[in-house]
């Protein structure tokens, strides 16, 4: 495959520069956005609107400390785009959360739920703070401050937040709560990732590391691969990463190392995974210690010899220092960014399939939608159900994506941003530009 697409002048592709793995994973993203644009031959104007967020909001969010001081902390939402649909994203607490980021994140989102097809835009939010050093109830009056702060831009039908970095289900609720105080009714379709007793659903917390799998069965059997001949390496043992490690070991795969921010695992007969769930559980979430297996570096694992590679830990993991040393099969990226830009290349001379991130670990989002669409109609599903339809959709943008890449003979990722940029710049042109 040749890296500039249909031999004709490159209106946005710009050769990714060496520098490209010290940036953010984000303009890794923004390379791979403008290839996609190139190729599918986007006129310049639709590539600006693609290009440019449809709302950015910064707000002030003023906090009496529980010592009776005000401290002003500083909180952003950026819409993205809605075209699809409302905006959907996260909201994060950190202390480095600024705009350019959260902009970043929005456009993520827009590609990710395009790819897999659920009807919403992509947003994103955080507030600029250092959680740690916030109490409870500084942290409650933090989110509703910035809730109310933001009342209208939020709402089921508008813009709906989910959580990220550092916000959790009981943020989740003071920000339904919030809203609901505002609006004089209970909302709970303004926000997913909620307790189940509050309309949260049943199946979210695996939902991403499902995802993973299904895709990743959907690549084996597409190189006649059967699971229960595979070997797999995961980084990262979260949320993610051991939902995907235990439902691989559950088909049959041999999962040979795992690892956390502790280190790695390694045992080539196989790790008994429900076991060393259970000692991490055991040993305060940590992999620390781990006796059924030796000891490997973060680094060292990512190279083993293995048929599946699962990078479920953080962005910039495999880059153009270390792709050329890369020996799985298939790269199924559960974390968001793992691999930057300039390994893309060099893993596809290498006959590696990466399943990217927008689609691997879209499994997150497509089960926030069923959340929303469960609060919206007040009738919940069974875990069966949700996970059936998780399967279902995630198997179909496979498909949708396998038939892109092979139709422009593009790899896994690039497919999957044409699918999203054609999906969102056509749904543009029908509704057109409002004037
Ligand atoms: P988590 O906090 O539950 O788990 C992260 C894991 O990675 C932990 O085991 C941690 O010890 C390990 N880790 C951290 N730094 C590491 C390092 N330097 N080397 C090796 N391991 C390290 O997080 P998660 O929810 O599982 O998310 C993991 C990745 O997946 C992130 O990139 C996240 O953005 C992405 N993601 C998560 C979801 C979701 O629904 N949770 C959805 C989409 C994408």
């Amino acid at each position: 495959m040749a890296t500039t697409p249909a031999n004709k002048p490159s209106a946005y592709y710009k050769e990714p520069g060496p520098k490209l793995d010290k940036e953010s994973p984000f303009e890794s993203m923004m390379e791979r956005f403008r290839f996609a644009a190139d190729l599918l031959q986007l006129d310049e104007g639709m590539f600006q609107y693609l290009a440019s967020p449809f709302k950015q909001v910064i707000v002030s969010v003023p906090v009496v400390m529980d010592n009776g001081k005000i401290k002003v902390f500083e909180g952003y939402r950026v819409i993205h785009d809605n075209v699809l649909g409302p905006s959907k994203g996260g909201v994060r607490f950190a202390p480095d959360v600024n705009l350019e980021e959260v902009k970043a994140l929005a456009s993520w989102m827009t590609w990710k739920c395009a790819v897999v097809n659920v009807p919403f835009g992509g947003a994103k939010g955080g507030v600029r703070c250092n959680p740690k050093e916030l109490s409870k109830a500084e942290l409650e009056r933090l989110t509703r401050r910035y809730t109310a702060n933001l009342l209208e831009v939020f709402g089921p039908d508008r813009d709906i937040p989910a959580p990220d970095m550092n916000t959790d289900e009981q943020v989740m609720a003071w920000i339904m709560d919030t809203y609901s105080m505002n609006s004089q009714r209970t909302e709970t379709a303004v926000v997913t990732g909620k307790p189940i007793i509050l309309g949260g659903s049943l199946g979210r917390k695996e939902a991403t590391g499902r995802g993973v799998v299904t895709v990743t069965l959907a690549a084996l059997s597409k190189m006649g691969i059967m699971p229960n001949k595979t070997s797999v390496v995961v980084q990262g043992f979260g949320n993610v990463g051991s939902v995907s490690a235990e439902l691989m070991y559950e088909q049959g795969a041999k999962i040979i190392a795992i690892s956390d921010i502790s280190g790695g695992y390694v045992n080539t007969d196989g790790i008994d995974i429900p076991g060393a769930i259970a000692y991490m559980n055991n040993n305060n979430r940590s992999l620390e210690g781990y006796p059924d297996a030796d000891p490997i570096s973060n680094e060292e694992i990512l190279e083993l010899e293995c048929d599946v590679l699962i990078p479920a830990a953080k962005e910039d993991q495999i880059s153009r220092h270390n792709a050329h040393n890369i020996k799985a099969k298939i790269i199924s990226e559960g974390a968001n960014g793992p691999v930057t830009a300039n390994a893309d290349a060099i893993l596809e001379e290498n006959g590696v399939l990466v399943i990217p991130d927008i689609l691997a670990n879209a499994g997150g989002v497509t089960v926030s939608y069923f959340e929303w669409v469960q609060d919206r109609q007040g009738y919940f599903w069974t875990e069966e159900r949700v996970n059936r339809r998780l399967n279902r959709m995630m198997r179909s943008a496979f498909d949708n994506l396998y038939k892109v890449s092979d139709q422009h003979k593009i790899t896994m990722r690039q497919a999957a941003y044409v699918y999203a940029i054609n999906r969102v710049a056509e749904t543009l042109k029908l509704r057109g530009i409002y004037a």
